[in-house]
């Protein structure tokens, strides 16, 4: 009897092993679209980067005090660009820029998102001030690159304004007060003639004089041409 049972137990084997992969098959069929669900509800549907909400999620998991650079981008005089060549031109330009900021962002741990119309951010884990104004004039040059023809732009193409604000290893900021930051960097940016970075820095007025004050905060704007050896000068001060 015993040897009985043992032989159907051996029977019914091959037959529940198949069950049991497509069962796996299957919950693993479910987990893939699940992922794919979540992974598209946090996609920027247009450029395929991360949306808002995917930015209020990385937002909700910060580690406050863990150094952290974050780029506000905005193109400059999109309004004219999709006046002269439509709104649908206007979207493929968006498209175009958002790759050239990815293409731009070369560590695994860097993050672009589109925070809405023509306004995109990017969060650079670990990213100090030297490193984050290199990526910021790598993305800008990616854009610039581009070539994207845009007739009522001084430069003749499609240009970005970007605005830099950076913590540092044990400072107390959070992301939110980050953006706000890089937000006024951006405006300065505008303010300064667009096509520009503009650094926001916390440094004592007295360390240099071309700082302008403002709410306790001191943004210095960057032109192009000065960058390289502002890049250097914020790697030596860098603490
Ligand atoms: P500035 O250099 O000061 O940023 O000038 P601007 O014209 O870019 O700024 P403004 O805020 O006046 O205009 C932004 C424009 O971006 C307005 C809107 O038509 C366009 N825009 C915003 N979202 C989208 C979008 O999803 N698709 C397209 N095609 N255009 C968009
Ligand atoms: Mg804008
Ligand atoms: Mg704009």
């Amino acid at each position: 009897a015993r040897t009985l049972e043992l032989q159907n137990i051996l029977d019914i084997l091959p037959a529940l092993t198949v069950y049991m992969e497509e069962l796996n098959a299957r919950s693993g069929r479910l987990e893939r679209e699940r992922d794919q669900y979540a992974d598209l509800s946090l996609r920027d549907a247009l450029t395929g980067i991360g949306n808002r909400r995917a930015l209020e999620t990385v937002l909700a998991s910060d580690m406050p005090g863990t150094p952290l650079g974050l780029l506000m981008l905005d193109l400059d005089l999109f309004k004219s660009y999709n006046d002269i060549f439509g709104h649908q031109q206007g979207d493929i330009a968006l498209k175009a820029v958002a790759g050239a900021m990815k293409n731009a962002m070369l560590r695994s741990s860097d993050m672009a998102f589109r925070y809405g119309g023509e306004e995109f951010t990017a969060l650079l884990l670990n990213a100090d001030r030297a490193a984050a104004l290199t990526v910021a004039r790598r993305v800008m040059d990616s854009v610039r690159s581009l070539g994207l023809p845009h007739p009522s732009s001084p430069t003749g193409i499609i240009t970005v304004s970007i605005g830099v604000a950076c913590r540092m290893p044990g400072e107390k900021l959070s992301i939110q007060e980050l953006l706000t930051l890089a937000d006024q960097a951006l405006y300065r940016s505008k303010k300064s003639g667009r096509n520009t970075i503009t650094m926001s820095s916390r440094r004592k007025k007295t360390e240099r004089n071309t700082f302008r004050a403002g709410r306790g905060i001191v943004t210095l704007p960057i032109s192009l041409d000065s960058l390289e050896k502002d890049r250097e000068e914020y790697t030596q001060t860098a603490t």
